[in-house]
């Protein structure tokens, strides 16, 4: 494991690390080598900037603007003069030379390779849900899913339509914490807020159905927590349809594997989530969901200057075993790898990865969520779980540049004041509202 090109033996003296990827963990790798004077960072994402993907359902539910969770990448490395952040796509890559190629054309060497180009959903091939079915793992992806959602208000408040009483059904599929925070905010958005927009609309004109195969909710969590969970969730007036498939999605409905036929005009996708495109036409060696194998070291076999990190990868557990999809992995991952780059800049051995596992969580609602915390697995609910949930998540949003002073001051706006949302969060119409100063000012 020692001796990598551009490390202390190669003439440049300077080690050009490439990140592709600015997701959790690319960003993580990039700001532990900022300021490294022997290496070199480019770091490509697509998008260019960095989305924050815990809080992706409050920007679906009209809780935050878009701009509330993305984080510009430039400004992350303006101070930092050998990181250079570039918008960029990457579709191909060699990881023997190593190098990259992008969209525009153009190939750019490296010494190292990162790769942390996170997932995408994954429709397990049902029929019409990739057309049909909106996903929930981008930015886009929530924008389009709040302006479906807030736009099927506004056209039931305006009238009776072709959908008549269906026409506030929104269908979750997955019951893993996408699945369940996203229909608990939907059935709050229902019931606390949108009455004081809509006052002529009846209480009870939404429904929210939640359906998985699983016959529980939240199924990486204890049994208690599936019970407090699906109670929380029950008292939001969500319905549950658990232990059934999804068997066709339409734009009009969705169709179980008992028959049964819900009319519908949303559907929102949380049912799985596989290795990104890029993992697939890397032509490294995948495992589970698509996902790349790596050795302990977060290192591909066989390519020594390769790494993969976060959703991208398959992260073995000291016991071999591997990790969950997690902010907290990836970011890990993306520290471990930078710090082994450097252990080979130094002629050092690569050390292997050992997680620092704080834990699972999950939001059902204000004043309701779980977490089991630690690697014991510690469980809590209610406003003790919430508390957990806002420490975990203050920390990553802390490596994206948010102050805690600015995180605590949403918390306490969304736990406090559950009707309270600005008009413009409300209208369909409104691309952006940026509203919170994480910077703390
Ligand atoms: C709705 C939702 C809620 C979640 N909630 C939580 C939570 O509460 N707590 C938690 O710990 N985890 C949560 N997760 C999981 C967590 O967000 C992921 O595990 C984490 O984002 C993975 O980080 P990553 O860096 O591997 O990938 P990502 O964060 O997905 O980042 C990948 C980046 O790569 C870029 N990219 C992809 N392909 C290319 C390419 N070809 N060229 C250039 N750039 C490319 C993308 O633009 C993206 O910026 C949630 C996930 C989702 C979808």
């Amino acid at each position: 494991m020692r001796g990598t090109p551009g490390s202390a033996d190669d003439p440049r003296g300077i080690t050009r690390v490439v990140i592709v990827g600015a997701g959790f963990a690319g960003v993580a790798c990039a700001k532990r080598l900022a300021g490294e004077p022997r290496a070199r960072v480019t770091l490509f994402d697509s998008r260019g900037y960095h989305q924050f993907q815990p809080l992706l359902y409050q920007v679906a539910t009209a809780e935050l603007a878009p701009a509330d969770i993305r984080f510009d990448l430039s400004g992350m490395f303006a101070r930092h003069p050998n990181v250079e952040a570039r918008t960029a796509e990457v579709v191909s890559l060699d990881p023997a030379t190593p190098s990259v190629t992008l969209a525009d054309a153009g190939t750019v060497e490296a010494d190292i390779l990162v790769l942390g180009v996170g997932a995408q959903p994954n429709f397990f091939h049902t029929p019409g849900a990739e057309e049909f079915a909106l996903p929930l793992y981008s930015l886009d992806d929530a924008e389009r899913v709040r302006a479906r959602l807030l736009g099927l208000f506004r056209d039931a408040a305006a009238g009776p339509g072709p959908a008549g009483e269906d026409a506030l059904t929104v269908v979750v599929v997955g019951a893993g914490p996408t699945g369940v925070e996203t229909a608990g905010a939907v059935a709050e958005l229902a019931r606390d807020v949108m009455p004081h927009r809509y006052p002529d609309l009846p209480a009870a004109a939404a429904r929210v159905v939640l359906v998985d195969l699983e016959h529980t909710v939240l199924p990486p969590f204890s049994d208690r927590a599936h019970a407090y969970a699906a109670e929380q969730l029950r008292r939001r007036g969500v319905e549950l349809r658990l232990g059934v498939p999804v068997k066709e999605v339409t734009g009009e409905r969705v169709v179980l594997g008992d028959g049964t036929v819900i009319r519908t005009r949303l559907v929102i996708w949380g049912g799985g989530e596989m290795a990104a495109p890029l993992a697939f036409r890397s032509g490294l060696p995948q495992g589970r969901g698509g996902r790349i194998d790596v050795r302990p070291d977060l290192t591909v076999p066989g390519y020594p200057a390769v790494y993969a990190l976060g959703d991208t990868a398959n992260v073995p557990d000291t016991d071999g075993s591997p990790l969950p999809q997690l902010g907290s992995v990836a970011q890990q991952t993306g520290e471990w790898a930078a710090r082994n780059i450097i252990a080979g800049i130094e002629g050092d051995d690569r050390q292997p990865f050992r997680y620092k596992d704080k834990g699972i969580m999950a939001m059902i609602g204000r004043k309701a969520a779980v977490a089991e915390i630690g690697p014991h697995r510690h469980e809590l609910d209610g406003r003790f779980a919430f508390a957990a949930w806002l420490g975990v998540h203050a920390h990553l949003l802390a490596d994206a540049g948010a102050e805690m002073k600015a995180f605590l001051a949403w918390a306490e706006d969304f736990y406090l004041r559950p009707g309270h949302r600005s008009a413009a969060l409300l209208d369909p119409s409104t691309i952006d509202t940026p509203r919170i100063d994480w910077s703390g000012g």
